[in-house]
């Protein structure tokens, strides 16, 4: 446990958080809406500081990232608690629980990543995920300082919905994101994941703009996000940002509160041509089929990069192109075969 950041006293002994747009204020005694930032005694404490729920070293493709070093391994860990309280949370056993932990100060965690990267080359750094990072900020933000001094990249997996300052002084540690866009609508936003759509643009745009390495995840979910309409208008928003922000469609499953079926694949299949009217890179994820995760030349259709479940199986590119019409193939970083 340690102090938080991002907070400001109340009067009787009330505390407001900062950290993200959900400002709670917390009674003495009370967590907030995430249920890791805890009121004791008039201050603001991060109770799940140094508390890992899960460490492990993950292909990068698995966060997804498919543009940023593809074929590296990634250090990912993560906590346990949300800012959202989405009713098909597909990870809600560490998002909406408390697992067993264990205890770990940032510098244990990031020579754990050194050693790995002495013993798999193709380590590259860390990832924060599993659960929402935003909420494990103080220990995020350590161990990226730490990270980043030794050379490690660092990828944040979040729903983006985070306070443009604490953002601020997140970003110059981070090189990639996956950034999960819920519903291209506030109400479902409101709704399901008792949260609001803006800040999560606003995070999207703030990334690229600061050139940050960006990708989309977006879930599926039948019958409540997954008009074409729906879609483009997500796509058309990106585009403007750049056409070559990727986009994963990733297939739901019954989880948690929801028990409808998983997203069909022609569903899926649907939706992806929707958005490649307007993007150069959609993918569909957490459904298996070939051809779903792999990079094609956006203006020739070359195969560039070709994936099996998680993981790259194949390269073909000349110098970071296409090795058939020389576009350049927007992958940042090494290729790692
Ligand atoms: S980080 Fe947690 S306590 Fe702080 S505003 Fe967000 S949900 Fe509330």
């Amino acid at each position: 446990m340690k102090e938080a950041l991002w907070w400001k006293p109340l009067e009787h002994g009330k505390v407001k958080c900062g950290l993200c747009p959900n400002a709670c204020i917390i009674l003495p005694g009370k967590r907030g809406i995430c249920q890791v930032r805890e009121n004791r005694g008039g201050r603001l404490y991060a109770v799940s500081y140094g508390q890992v729920a899960s460490i492990c070293l993950d292909p990068i493709e698995k966060k997804p990232l498919y543009h940023f070093h593809p074929g590296a391994l990634v250090l990912s860990l993560g906590t346990y608690g949300c800012n959202f309280q989405c009713a098909f949370c597909q990870n809600w056993r560490i998002s909406q629980m408390r697992p067993s932990c264990t205890e770990l100060t940032p510098k244990q965690v990031v020579d754990i990543c050194t050693s790995q990267k002495e013993r798999y080359p193709g380590t590259i750094g860390m990832a924060y995920t599993y659960n929402e990072p935003t909420v494990w900020y103080e220990f995020v933000k350590e161990c990226a300082g730490l990270a980043k001094a030794q050379g490690l990249v660092n990828v944040l997996v979040t729903n983006g919905y985070i306070a443009q300052q604490a953002l601020d002084e997140l970003m110059p540690f981070i090189d990639a994101m996956n950034i999960d866009v819920k519903a291209w609508d506030e109400a479902f936003y409101r709704r399901i994941a008792r949260g609001s759509l803006d800040p999560v643009r606003r995070t999207v745009e703030q990334a690229a703009g600061a050139g940050t390495w960006i990708e989309i995840t977006y879930l599926v979910v039948p019958g409540e996000n997954d008009t074409e309409q729906d879609i483009q208008e997500l796509a058309t928003w990106l585009s403007r940002i750049n056409s070559g922000i990727p986009l994963h469609l990733s297939r739901y499953f019954p989880a948690y509160k929801y028990d409808k079926p998983p997203t069909s694949l022609e569903s899926l299949e649907k939706l992806r041509e929707a958005a490649r009217d307007k993007l150069d890179y959609v993918y569909i994820g957490n459904a298996w089929k070939k051809g779903y995760a792999d990079t094609l030349c956006p203006q020739c259709g070359e195969p560039l990069l070709e994936r099996g479940a998680l993981e790259l199986e194949k390269a073909n590119l000349r110098q970071g192109a296409c090795p058939g019409c020389l576009r350049p193939a927007d992958i940042i970083g090494t290729v790692w075969m």
